[in-house]
């Protein structure tokens, strides 16, 4: 680690965490320069939903690389692009009946979060933007605005402007009196609440604890949207791509946003790609060149990116990820029972699973015992008191088993 911490800027995370070199990986594990090999349950922090160096995709990648393909150029027509469009709308939005458009927004989440906002405040000429409390959208200064987190904010230095925190609520049928409050108060002048261009949601907060929102409640936030003339922005950055056992996180709960934002798992390889899809009329309100950047559609990330894509062509993936998901629910179940006085609460949908121990130094601690016995896991929510699962949905069940052993003598050892 010595050149890290000679050479590498103080704000180096990971590598602190995780206190090693590491030099190469295959599906679910990662192996350090010493040859020791850790079971990777934290996935790229929602990256590799198809594994480290996936098979299928590295061919592709090399095939691609052989022919000369095209890299990098900027937002040109390739074939590459084309290719993975067709299999966009075809496996994806066509059997929704989704017509929206594809806007390639740089290789970030963030990116993707920033373009959003700016497209929502352009289609309403309104300012602000509602945000959700624990809610995670990003590091840059309109995606930051938009995350909840403190420590995060306090980076910026200074208040962060336009914002509104909402509460984000998960209780079954709760939260729909503060919708109720909220449009009052729009209908009220005396209470200072102006109208926003965009309400924006994770459909379960992954960063801030894997907080797992109600359908009845998102709902309910997306016609407060559209009664007020303002966009509905799903961001499903770090649940999308199958992680929840569907491709997007947000299928199923009768949702249909303005703008969804992707990013993280749809380059499939860990290669950056970050796109959204708006709705026609959305998308028509800027003019061609009115939002650009330098890499919008890494050519490497839409030959991967389209070979993920036939993971949705059937149901195989998708039932592993139910039934994978299952098992890690009931050993984080079987662990908070047998520990009725911690009070620990699990959480989550599909491959998206979380351990909430109450305690960011229990979690910690957990993290590092099980960084000590050769397994990556990470720590999210408030106080980083949430260890949250996300291994690659292509995870052989060996190694899924390994984890989930190794996660519970972690607890053991560390409450
Ligand atoms: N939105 C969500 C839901 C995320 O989880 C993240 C990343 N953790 C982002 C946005 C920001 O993505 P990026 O780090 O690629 O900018």
């Amino acid at each position: 680690m010595e050149a890290f911490e000679k050479w590498e800027s103080e704000i180096r995370g990971y590598s602190r965490t995780y206190p090693t070199v590491f030099a190469s990986a295959s599906n679910a594990r990662q192996v350090d320069e010493a040859g020791r090999s850790y079971v990777d349950f934290f996935g790229g922090a929602g990256v590799l939903n198809f594994g480290h160096n996936n098979q299928r995709m590295k061919r592709a990648m090399i095939e691609f690389l052989e022919a000369d393909g095209i890299a990098h150029s900027l937002d040109m027509a390739t074939t590459t692009k084309r290719d993975f469009m067709e299999r966009f709308a075809s496996t994806i939005l066509e059997p929704r009946g989704m017509n929206h458009k594809m806007q390639f927004m740089g290789p970030t989440g963030s990116n993707a979060v920033e373009a959003a906002l700016k497209l929502a405040r352009r289609v309403t000429g309104r300012r602000n933007i509602v945000a959700f409390s624990h809610g995670f959208h990003g590091m840059t200064l309109g995606s930051l605005a938009c995350t909840a987190n403190d420590f995060f904010r306090q980076a910026a230095g200074v208040p962060l402007d336009y914002v509104e925190r909402e509460p984000f609520d998960t209780a079954p049928g709760g939260g729909l009196q503060a919708i109720d409050d909220y449009r009052a108060q729009l209908d009220d002048p005396s209470s200072g609440r102006v109208a926003p261009a965009a309400f924006i949601v994770e459909v379960i907060q992954a960063e801030g604890g894997v907080n797992v929102a109600s359908a009845e409640w998102l709902q309910a936030v997306q016609q407060l949207a559209r009664d007020v003339g303002a966009l509905f922005i799903v961001d499903d950055i770090q649940v999308g791509c199958g992680r929840t056992g569907s491709y997007f996180g947000f299928d199923g709960l009768g949702l249909d946003p303005d703008i969804v934002c992707l990013a993280k798992g749809i380059g499939g390889y860990g290669t950056p790609l970050a796109m959204n899809l708006v709705k026609p009329e959305h998308d028509a309100r800027w003019a061609p060149g009115e939002h650009t950047g330098t890499f919008r559609g890494q050519g490497l990330s839409f030959v991967a990116g389209t070979v993920a894509l036939g993971y949705f062509d059937d149901d195989e993936l998708m039932n592993d990820v139910a039934r994978k998901g299952g098992q890690m629910r009931s050993a984080l179940q079987g662990l908070a029972d047998e520990l009725p006085d911690s009070g620990f609460d699990v959480r989550g949908r599909g491959m998206i699973q979380a351990l909430d121990v109450g305690d960011g130094a229990i979690a910690k601690n957990a993290v590092a015992h099980c960084f000590e016995n050769g397994m990556l896991i990470g720590a999210c929510g408030s106080g980083g008191r949430v260890l949250k699962l996300i291994p690659p949905l292509t995870i052989p069940d060996d190694d899924l088993q390994e984890g989930l052993d190794t996660l519970a003598s972690a607890v053991r050892a560390s409450v």
